[in-house]
């Protein structure tokens, strides 16, 4: 298990009214792989610890590293760490931590990346280094959120980030005015174009609560998917 590492806040944004993400100065941070993880500790002055996992939002980039956090209604962590922790403060993480729940640009197959709410965390990563590598790996992403102010980094995706797809964002209670599809629950009609029918399946990337999770891998071996070729992560 790799070693605690001091991280310094530098930056916080505010993503929805609920959800931030935070950039960490970490030196001497090794780098890592898109959709990697680490493992956050807090200590109070009394000893007392808490620790829990936050997926890595963005490619190696230096000593810098992003993480998002959607507050968690009463919960230990989550709170403090999108609301509370001041910048230029500090906290401990350890890692890069996951070796399955990644991709590599010198993957050439299709991906499909569906994430529900801040499960687009470590999928915005894939998107990120895909960019950034200049990949011409088809990679599509199915955005599952609530309404629309629950839309994580909205100005990054609307320009195209997912390569030269445009997400499809599914709205689960209230869709934006003018929206063709009624609110409601992730469909095989999201997760599959009609060009995509018959093709050979993309590797898929799932993210998001376990019941978002569970459902969307349901949907998803329901259209075909080979079960061994969908990669999961449960945020809780
Ligand atoms: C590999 C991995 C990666 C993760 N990446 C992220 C990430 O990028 N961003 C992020 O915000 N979270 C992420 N999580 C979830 C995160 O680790 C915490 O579980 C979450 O922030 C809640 O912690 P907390 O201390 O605020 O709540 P706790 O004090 O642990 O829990 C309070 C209550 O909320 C419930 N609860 C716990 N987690 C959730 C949840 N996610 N949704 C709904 N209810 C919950 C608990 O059952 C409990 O009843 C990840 C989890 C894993 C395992």
């Amino acid at each position: 298990m790799s070693a605690w590492r001091r991280a310094r806040l530098v930056r916080r944004q505010e993503q929805s009214r609920t959800g931030r993400t935070l950039l960490f100065d970490v030196p001497q941070w090794p780098g890592h792989l898109a959709g990697q993880h680490v493992d956050v500790r807090l200590s109070a002055d009394d000893g007392y610890q808490a620790i829990r996992s936050y997926s890595l939002a963005a490619p190696t980039e230096g000593d810098g590293i992003e993480l998002g956090v959607q507050t968690v209604p009463g919960g230990e962590v989550s709170p403090y760490l999108a609301r509370d922790l001041p910048v230029g403060a500090d906290v401990e993480v350890r890692g890069p931590l996951g070796g399955w729940f990644v991709w590599r640009p010198e993957q050439r197959e299709s991906v499909l990346l569906v994430a529900g709410g801040c499960g687009i965390v470590p999928l915005m990563a894939m998107i990120r280094a895909h960019r950034l590598e200049r990949s011409t790996a088809p990679m599509r992403l199915v955005y599952s959120v609530r309404d629309p102010a629950q839309v994580w980094y909205r100005d990054e995706l609307a320009g195209g980030a997912a390569g030269a797809t445009v997400p499809r964002i599914v709205y689960t209670r209230r869709a934006p005015p003018g929206s063709s599809r009624p609110p409601g629950h992730i469909s095989a009609h999201d997760l599959q174009t009609p060009e995509e029918a018959g093709a050979s399946p993309a590797l898929c990337f799932v993210c998001g609560p376990t019941g978002f999770v569970e459902h969307a891998a349901e949907v998803l071996t329901g259209i075909g998917h080979d079960p061994s070729r969908i990669r999961t992560e449960r945020f809780g």
